[in-house]
């Protein structure tokens, strides 16, 4: 994908998360905006070709966007637009909208997926920026990798739950 290709692809991306959120109301207030705390030596994984569309300053080795706990609300990057989700494809390249498992520790929403009233608009636009970025080979590689990513999640979820219901008490 070369620059202009995708300037125009997240400048797209962007624009779907425009006064759009999780909630319709400000989720912030639930945890204390515990997802923007950086220190400026921690961030977002940037999505490919995403580095073109954000400050150098910001993104030094170009897969990562550094966070210091502050940023103009409309150049964040597209990893904040969709937390706590995230868009995965299927073997046949269709997108589900799935709550992030590596947003669990700190996201009560991703916590709490299941019973939470999130505004339909926000899934649908994460789907769409899903069925978008799936488009492109480079980035449909990286949403398959972070579904791998999701699986040995799950599958160590599973692996531990196991244990704790045979796991015999020690004496
Ligand atoms: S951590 Fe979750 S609930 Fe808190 S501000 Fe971030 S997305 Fe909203
Ligand atoms: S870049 Fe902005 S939106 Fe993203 S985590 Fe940091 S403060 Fe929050």
């Amino acid at each position: 994908m070369n620059k202009e290709t995708a300037a125009a692809l997240y400048r797209r991306l962007y624009r779907l998360f425009d006064g759009v959120t999780p909630l319709k109301t400000d989720c912030g207030v639930l945890c204390g905006a515990a997802c923007c705390k950086g220190d400026g030596k921690t961030g977002m994984r940037l999505f490919p070709g995403e580095e073109t569309s954000l400050p150098a300053a910001e993104t030094p080795d170009g897969r990562f966007a550094l966070c210091c706990g502050a940023c103009e609300r409309e150049a964040r990057p597209l990893a904040c637009r969709i937390f706590p989700f995230f868009p995965i494809p299927d073997k046949n390249g269709r997108i589900a909208v799935q709550a992030d498992p590596r947003a669990v520790n700190l996201c009560p929403l991703a916590r709490q997926a299941q019973a939470v009233a999130f505004d339909r608009r926000f899934l649908r636009r994460v789907k769409k920026a899903g069925v978008l970025l799936a488009k492109e080979p480079e980035c449909l590689a990286f949403l398959r990798e972070t579904a791998a990513e999701f699986e040995e999640i799950y599958a160590m979820r599973r692996l531990l739950t196991a244990g704790e219901e045979t796991g015999e008490e020690e004496t």
